[in-house]
């Protein structure tokens, strides 16, 4: 499969590199440095990475405008598992398309998928994809893999950082002598404002009878933090090892986007299918999901309730 991928970026002049709506350090990471790696290996090529994206993941590099492409294009799609999701282009406009993807599957709509769930992060394939094909990577291509690797394993917290995970980035560490110390620094570093709606939650998070961990962030409190919907929902990530809760969510409200996000992570109980119920989705322990009300939401913790209940059964 790797090689069948190799062939398909060798046969094509002009590459379009999309990834998933809402973008994530991981999704960014892996479009990015796979165009680098693409344009290291084959200078001639025309290789855009598009979708919108956040002044938060600048440290990642620059992603492209889509100009008006008459040849004919290669599309590939990264970190996403379905269509509705894709950012920027439209799948169906491309001559030919590789999906590459750690999410469970959803549905097939590219020509060549790779898909494995047990990755760590889209990261991680594009790390095996470069080094088991004629593609290059330098430094800098490499401290990006290493970053968006890191950013979706929650520093290797989760079941999926695996030996041959360790293994990819010991090969990174050996080959590229990254500076891990300066590259954390620019996934990690945020204002002190921000650790002070960190402290909110852990102050005011209600906790149900089955373990499920929750906040509701209206727009005005996330404004009196000064932060915004995307930056708290992130936190969700710092809540895990909480003794009384198994599964914690954290409630965003988006007035300029009228919509209320939620971010779910669970220590135990497959919540993926629960974000589907509400306009979501995800991986088994991340999901996240998008409803139009705060009666909404409540009712979807009642949904995680239930499902911890039953997990703790
Ligand atoms: P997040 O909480 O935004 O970091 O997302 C955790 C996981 O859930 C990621 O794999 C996302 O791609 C996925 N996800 C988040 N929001 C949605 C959504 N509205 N629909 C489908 N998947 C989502």
């Amino acid at each position: 499969m790797l090689n069948q991928i190799y062939k398909t970026i060798k046969k094509y002049d002009t590459i379009v590199i999309a990834r998933h709506i809402g973008v994530d350090p991981d999704a960014m990471a892996s479009q990015i440095a796979l165009r680098d790696a693409i344009l290291l290996t084959f200078p001639k090529k025309k290789v855009y990475a598009v979708g919108s994206g956040s002044s938060k993941f600048s440290y990642l590099g620059k992603l492209d405008k889509l100009e008006d492409l008459k040849d004919e294009k290669l599309l590939i799609v990264l970190d996403t598992p379905d269509k509705r999701r894709v950012d920027g282009v439209d799948v169906d406009s491309f001559a030919d398309s590789i999906k590459i993807d750690h999410h469970p599957f959803m549905e097939k709509f590219c020509e060549l998928e790779l898909i494995d769930d047990t990755a760590s992060s889209t990261c991680q394939l594009i790390i095996d994809l470069i080094y088991h094909t004629k593609l290059k990577m330098n430094t800098e291509i490499a401290g990006k893999l290493f970053l968006g690797l890191v950013s979706d394993s929650n520093r290797f917290l989760f079941q999926n950082s695996t030996e041959h995970t360790f293994r990819l980035v010991a090969d990174l560490l050996r080959d590229y002598h990254l500076d891990i110390v300066s590259l954390y620094q620019d996934l990690y570093m945020r204002p002190l404002h921000e650790v002070r709606l960190q402290g909110y939650i852990a102050q005011n998070m209600i906790v149900t009878d089955h373990g499920v961990g929750y906040i509701k962030l209206t727009s005005d409190i996330i404004s009196k933090f000064q932060a915004d919907a995307g930056s708290a929902g992130n936190m969700v990530n710092n809540f895990n090892y909480i003794e009384e809760v198994i599964v914690w969510a954290t409630i965003s409200e988006d007035k300029k986007n009228n919509i209320i996000k939620v971010n779910i992570r669970s220590r135990g109980p497959q919540i993926n299918h629960v974000a589907e119920k509400y306009n979501g989705g995800g991986h088994a322990l991340a999901s996240g999901a998008r409803v139009p009300t705060m009666e909404e939401a409540e009712q979807l913790i009642e949904d995680l309730d239930s499902v911890c209940e039953q997990y703790l059964k």
